[in-house]
């Protein structure tokens, strides 16, 4: 996918400008990698139309490197979509003991996620949990949490065999009372699809215990089935935050779009893993990498960048070319001199100018020197920044005293700038003839 993108990029990018038909057809791209990665139709859809909207106004003021402006807007617009508010580890368990429900689909990853957070809470902030398995459905279901609590040395709820979930869970809410439990954990059974019996089962508990956080874990790579599960859970039960589990397998996490585009339910944690410690806070910026297929998504814009501004030494040079190089194109300079990383790094990106950038650097030419200089222009009335050469003696010594400077240091720039405007002038000539142009690619 990642070489189909930068296909259709590397054609847009040669077009130079970047029209709505230009940007349509990127999108399209776009909208079959998010099915790809699973993606629910209508959610690609909704989401492709909030690039276009963004992607066709700004590229054409930026026009510059189209293509890769449009992967930044579509990752960021992804981050966006993603990102839940606050922060997502942090599950709220004030007012001990504070009840935490867990619900999801049978094998879903629901016992092994309860026991990943009991964990961190224990050892992240000490709290002390109880976690208590209600699935009466699947025999060994509630030995295999109380493995697990023992592995991990967080108490379970002692096991009552022919209690209903119900009855567990008000055992639980005693015992973590009683017990002096910060936190109790309720895993509850699943299904292999969604069940209203099921559903009823869960909510009774939730009317029980009242839950601090309804927890739905997802497997990730369920894709669609995701997105209904999510939405019928939040229907009927509520629920606080997702867990995506098994992202550490090949699955594109599509299903953790759709589900927030669908749900805006906060994803909260990823299942990376069986071990009880694979388990981490969800990070969109890494979902939505991992969604457009694109690893190398940061390079790709970080060269957009590089792009743009090795574009806009290039519009400069033009200008120079015909001579026009006055004092406000230099403050524009001096401005950008300090944007880029001072003289240095303007000379570096020019051909040839590696000598003068080293010469500049001798000269002191830092950055408080630009701004000093900056401020000198700021004293200059119009026509004198359009044409320094009218400046007479009183007005450079007005001009000086109004900056803080000498005279002798406004002399020094009105030098540097007639230095300035003559190589530019060369410099322009060279890119006219191509060399610039070649140089830069
Ligand atoms: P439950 O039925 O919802 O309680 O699911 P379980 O917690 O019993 O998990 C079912 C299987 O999935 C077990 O073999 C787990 O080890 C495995 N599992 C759970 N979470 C993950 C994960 O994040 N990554 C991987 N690779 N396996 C997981
Ligand atoms: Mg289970």
């Amino acid at each position: 996918l990642s070489e189909r993108l930068s296909g259709v990029f590397d054609r847009l990018t040669k077009q130079g400008a970047l029209s709505e038909d230009d940007v349509k057809t990127a999108l399209r791209e776009v909208r079959v990698a998010l099915l790809e990665a699973d993606v629910s139709l209508p959610v690609a859809r909704e989401f492709v139309k909030a690039v276009q909207d963004k992607a066709t106004g700004q590229a054409v003021t930026k026009s510059i490197t189209p293509g890769q402006q449009v992967v930044k807007i579509v990752h960021d617009e992804l981050v966006h979509v993603l990102q839940g508010e606050g922060d997502p580890g942090k599950l709220k368990i004030d007012n001990a003991p504070a009840p935490i429900l867990m619900v999801g689909l049978q094998g879903s990853g629901k016992t092994t996620t309860t026991a990943k957070l009991a964990k961190r809470l224990k050892d992240r902030e000490g709290k002390r949990v109880l976690m208590a398995s209600l699935d009466v459905n699947r025999p060994a279901a509630m030995e295999q949490l109380q493995i697990l609590g023992v592995q991990i040395g967080v108490d379970t709820l002692p096991i009552v065999k022919g209690e209903t979930p119900v009855q567990i869970a008000r055992r639980a809410k005693t015992q973590a009372s009683l017990g002096g439990y910060d936190v109790y954990m309720l895993d509850t059974a699943g299904r292999l699809h969604i069940d209203q019996e099921l559903i009823q089962q869960a909510a009774d508990v939730r009317d029980v215990v009242n839950p601090r956080e309804t927890l739905l874990v997802v497997d990730g790579l369920t894709g669609q089935v995701a997105v209904e599960v999510a939405e019928e859970f939040d229907d009927k039960i509520g629920v606080s935050g997702v867990v995506l589990t098994r992202m550490d397998g090949d699955g594109r996490g599509g299903a953790a779009l759709s589900m927030r585009a669908v749900t805006g339910k906060p994803i909260r944690f990823v299942g990376l893993g069986e071990k009880m410690d694979a388990i981490e806070t969800f990070e969109p910026e890494r979902i939505a990498g991992r969604i457009l297929g694109m690893g190398d998504i940061v390079a790709l814009v970080e060269k957009a960048q590089a792009t743009i501004e090795a574009e806009q030494a290039e519009r400069m040079m033009k200008r120079f070319a015909k001579g026009q190089f006055n004092m406000n194109d230099m403050r524009e300079q001096l401005d950008q001199m300090l944007r880029m990383g001072g003289m240095e790094g303007v000379m570096g990106m020019l051909p040839g100018m590696g000598k003068m950038a080293k010469q500049v650097q001798e000269a002191g030419f830092d950055d408080s020197a630009i701004r000093h200089q900056i401020a000198m222009i700021q004293s200059m009335t119009k026509r004198e920044r359009a044409n320094p050469q009218i400046l007479q003696a009183s007005r450079k010594k007005r001009i000086a005293a109004g900056s803080g400077m000498e005279v002798s240091d406004l002399n020094k720039l009105l030098k540097m700038h007639r230095q300035m405007a003559d190589m530019m002038k060369k410099m322009g000539k060279m890119g006219k003839g191509g060399m610039l142009k070649q140089a830069m690619k």
